[in-house]
C-alpha cells in the first residue's frame, strides 16, 4: 500500500491539490482522493483502498479486494486490461467450440456464464499466443465478453433471428462487467466499456459493419449502438 507522501504526489501530478506534500494525511488530502474518485467514477469516501490505489497508480487490485460476484475468481488472473468490448456471438444460445475459441466469457440465454478457451491475461498488451480473437485490431488489452445469441439476424429490416438476445443475458451483463471493472480496475466510460458496434466510432478502429450490440431483440424501442452502450455503462455503474 502506498505511503501518504507517495499519494499526495500522485495526486498532485494528476492536478489535484492534496495540500502540502508533507505525508500528513489531513482534511486537504481527503478532500483531493474524494475529488480523484468522483473523476473517476469510484465511491468518494476519501480513502485510498485496493481500488482507488490501482486507478490512482494504474496497478491491478489484489484480488481479494475485489469481489468477483458471478465470475469465479480463476477466469480473471492478474493481468493490466484496459478495456471491455461486448459482443454477442451471432450463433446459437449455448456456447459452440468456435465460439469458445474467440471470447473470455460467454452468457448463454438463461444467464448461465461459460468460459472462453484462452485466458484473459494472454490479451494483456503484448498479446500472447492463444489470445482471444474477438475484435479486429482491439484485442491488445481488451477483454472480450459474449453473449450466445442472434444467429441468422438481420440488421436491416431488423430480425431477431433464430435465437434473439433474451432478457436473461442482457440482465446479466451487467454483473458481469462490475465484476471485470472492479478485478481489473477498469472506469466505466463509453472508450473503456464499450459494444463492438461502437469500436469504430468511439476507438477508430474499422470494423467492417458489426453491429453486435445496436439492437435488443426484446425491446425494439432501444435503437443504435450508443443507445444500448449507455445502458449497459449505466447499469454497470449502478452496480460498481
Ligand atoms: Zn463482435
Amino acid at each position: 500500500m502506498a505511503t501518504t507522501l507517495e499519494i499526495q504526489r500522485r495526486l498532485a501530478e494528476l492536478g489535484f491539490q492534496p495540500g502540502p506534500l508533507d505525508g500528513v494525511p489531513g482534511p486537504k488530502t481527503a478532500e483531493a482522493i474524494k475529488q480523484f474518485q468522483r473523476a473517476r467514477g469510484l465511491a468518494a469516501d476519501g480513502i485510498v483502498g485496493p481500488i482507488t490505489s490501482a486507478a490512482l497508480f494504474g496497478t491491478t487490485p489484489p484480488q481479494d479486494a475485489a469481489p468477483s460476484g458471478i465470475v469465479p475468481a480463476d477466469w480473471m488472473p492478474a493481468a493490466k486490461m484496459q478495456r471491455i468490448i461486448v459482443h454477442w456471438t451471432a450463433g446459437a444460445h449455448k456456447a459452440s467450440g468456435l465460439d469458445r475459441s474467440h471470447y473470455h466469457i460467454m452468457i448463454e440465454d438463461d444467464g448461465k456464464l461459460v468460459r472462453g478457451t484462452p485466458s484473459i491475461d494472454l490479451n494483456q498488451a503484448p498479446t500472447r499466443k492463444g489470445y482471444a480473437a474477438h475484435t479486429l485490431n482491439c484485442n491488445s488489452g481488451s477483454v472480450g465478453v459474449s453473449l450466445c445469441c442472434m444467429a441468422s439476424a438481420v440488421e436491416n429490416p431488423f430480425a431477431v433471428g433464430s435465437a434473439p438476445m433474451t432478457r436473461k443475458q442482457w440482465g446479466t451483463l451487467p454483473k458481469v462487467l462490475a465484476a471485470l471493472c472492479k478485478r481489473y480496475g477498469i472506469v466505466v466510460t463509453p472508450k473503456t466499456v464499450l459494444s463492438h458496434a461502437e469500436v469504430q466510432g468511439t476507438l477508430g478502429i474499422a470494423q467492417r459493419g458489426k453491429w453486435d450490440i445496436s439492437r435488443l431483440a426484446f425491446d425494439p424501442t432501444v435503437l443504435g449502438a450508443t443507445a444500448c452502450g449507455d445502458l449497459f455503462r449505466a447499469a454497470t455503474k449502478a452496480l460498481l
